[in-house]
C-alpha cells in the first residue's frame, strides 16, 4: 500500500474495519474477481463472507443489530471492495441506501421489523426510481399508487433495479394523487416487499436480468407492478408520509452519491497500482516505459487524480457525518471522482498497451467498470445541475 489515497484522522475503530476489509479484498476478492466477472456469476461465497463480517450492518445501529458506524467510515470499506471489484460493492450500496431511508425517514415499526434482518444480509434492499421512460428527470415518473380504502393500487414498469431480484424490499418512488402538482407532494416511496428472485409474485413480476457491458455478477433488473396491492402501512415512514417521497429519496440519493464517489475511487485506485506496476514491468527501446517521461508523466497524472477525487470524497461523507446538508459536495465529489475514474482507468489502458485489451489482464475488467460511475445515481450533467443552481441560489447579487 502507497501514500496515494491515505485518510487522516480516523479512529481506531475505523482503521480496524478498514485493515480487515482490505486483507479480505486483497485475498478472498481480487484473486476471484476477473474470472467472476468474465462468467457474470454472483459472487456467493464473496457475499457470505460480508455478511460474517457485519458489512450489510454496517451504519446500522447496534440496537438493531449493525455496526452503527458512520458514512465515512462505509464508503472507505465500499472503496476497498470497489479496489477489489466494484459489482461487489454494488451489492451493499442499494442495500445501504435502503437502510439509510428506513433509519432516517421509516417509521418506529418499519425500523424494529425491518433494520435487524437488513443489518445481517438477510434482508436485502433494492432501490427504485428510474423507469424505461425517465432517469434523471425523477418528475416524469409515471408509475402510480391509486388509493382503494386503505389500502394503495401500484401500476407500471420501473428500470434498472440493481439487486433486484435478490433484495426483499425494494424502496420504490412513486406518483400519487396528494392533489397537488409539486414533486415534493405528489411522490411517495413504497417499501414494497417481495420474494427473492426472478418471477411473478403477488403484482411483482422480476423478468429477469439485464445484459450489461460492465457491472456484471451483481444482477440489474426491471420491475413490473401490475394491480400490486399494499397497506397505506407500506409507505416510508407510514401513511402521514405520503406525497413525501421525493424529498425522501434525494436525502437517500445525497449520500449515494458519496457511496459512488467511493467505488470510482476504488476503481481508479486499482487501475493506478496496476499501470504503475505494469510501466515498470514493460520494456521498450532499451528501458522500462515508466522511464520514457510521456509515461512517468501519465502515472503522475493519475496518481494527482486520485487523490483528488480521494479527498472530495472524504470531506463530502464528513460533511454529512457532522450533521450538515452535503447537496453540493456530494455532487462534486461524485462528479469528480467518476470523471478522473474513467480518465485514470483509459490511460491505464492504454499504459498496457495491446494486452490492455486482452481479457487476461485486469485492466480490461476495469475499463469497462469505469463508465457506470458516470451514470449512476445521477450523470455529470445532472451533478453539475445540483452544483449550479445551489451555488447560484447561495451567491444570488443582491440589490
Ligand atoms: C447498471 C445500472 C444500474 C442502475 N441501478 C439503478 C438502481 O438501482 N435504481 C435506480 O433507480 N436506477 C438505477 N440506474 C439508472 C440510472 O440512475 C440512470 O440510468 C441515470 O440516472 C440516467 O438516467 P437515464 O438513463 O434515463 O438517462 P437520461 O435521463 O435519459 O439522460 C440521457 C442523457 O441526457 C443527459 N441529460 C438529461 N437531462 C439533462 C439536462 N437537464 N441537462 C443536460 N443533460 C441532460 C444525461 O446526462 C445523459 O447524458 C442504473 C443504471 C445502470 C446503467
Amino acid at each position: 500500500m502507497g501514500r496515494i489515497a491515505q485518510t487522516d484522522g480516523l479512529t481506531e475503530v475505523q482503521a480496524d474495519i478498514l485493515a480487515a476489509v482490505r486483507t479480505f479484498v486483497d485475498k478472498e476478492i481480487l484473486p476471484y474477481a476477473t474470472e467472476l466477472e468474465h462468467s457474470d456469476e454472483f459472487p456467493e461465497a464473496i457475499v457470505a463472507a460480508m455478511r460474517e463480517m457485519g458489512l450489510f450492518g454496517i451504519t446500522i445501529p447496534e440496537q438493531y443489530g449493525g455496526l452503527g458506524e458512520s458514512l465515512l467510515t462505509y464508503a472507505l470499506v465500499v472503496e476497498e471492495i470497489a479496489r477489489g471489484w466494484m459489482s461487489v460493492s454494488g451489492v451493499i450500496n442499494t442495500h445501504f441506501i435502503v437502510a439509510y431511508l428506513v433509519l432516517q425517514h421509516g417509521s418506529d415499526e418499519q425500523k424494529r421489523r425491518l433494520l435487524p434482518r437488513m443489518a445481517t444480509g438477510e434482508l436485502r434492499g433494492a432501490f427504485s426510481m428510474s423507469e424505461p421512460g425517465c432517469g434523471s428527470d425523477v418528475a416524469a415518473i409515471t408509475t402510480r399508487a391509486d388509493r382503494d380504502g386503505g389500502d394503495y393500487v401500484l401500476n407500471g414498469a420501473k428500470m434498472w433495479l440493481t439487486n433486484g431480484a435478490r433484495a426483499g424490499v425494494v424502496a420504490t418512488l412513486v406518483k400519487t394523487d396528494e392533489g397537488a402538482d409539486s414533486v415534493y407532494r405528489n411522490m411517495t416511496t413504497f417499501l414494497l416487499e417481495k420474494e427473492p428472485g426472478f418471477g411473478t409474485h403477488g403484482g411483482i413480476t422480476i423478468p429477469g436480468k439485464l445484459e450489461k457491458m460492465g457491472y456484471k455478477g451483481v444482477e440489474t433488473t426491471e420491475m413490473i407492478l401490475d394491480g400490486h396491492r399494499v397497506p397505506a402501512s407500506s409507505i416510508l415512514g407510514g401513511p402521514t408520509e405520503a406525497g413525501r417521497g421525493f424529498y425522501q429519496m434525494m436525502d437517500g440519493v445525497e449520500v449515494g452519491r458519496v457511496n459512488v464517489a467511493a467505488r470510482a475511487c476504488g476503481i481508479m485506485i486499482r487501475a493506478f497500482e496496476l499501470a504503475i506496476a505494469y510501466a515498470q514491468q514493460r520494456r521498450t527501446f532499451g528501458r522500462q516505459i515508466a522511464d520514457h517521461q510521456a509515461i512517468a508523466f501519465k502515472l503522475a497524472d493519475m496518481a494527482t487524480k486520485v487523490e483528488a477525487g480521494h479527498l472530495m470524497m472524504v470531506s463530502a461523507a464528513r460533511k454529512k457525518d457532522g450533521g450538515q446538508r452535503n447537496d453540493v459536495e456530494a455532487g462534486m465529489a461524485k462528479y469528480l471522482a467518476s470523471e478522473y475514474c474513467h480518465e485514470v482507468t483509459t490511460e491505464a489502458f492504454r499504459i498496457h498497451g495491446g494486452y490492455g485489451y486482452s481479457k487476461e489482464y485486469e485492466i480490461e475488467r476495469l475499463y469497462r467498470e469505469a463508465p457506470f460511475m458516470l451514470i449512476g445515481e445521477g450523470t455529470s450533467e445532472i451533478q453539475k445541475r445540483i452544483i449550479s443552481t445551489a451555488l447560484l441560489k447561495e451567491y444570488r447579487l443582491r440589490g
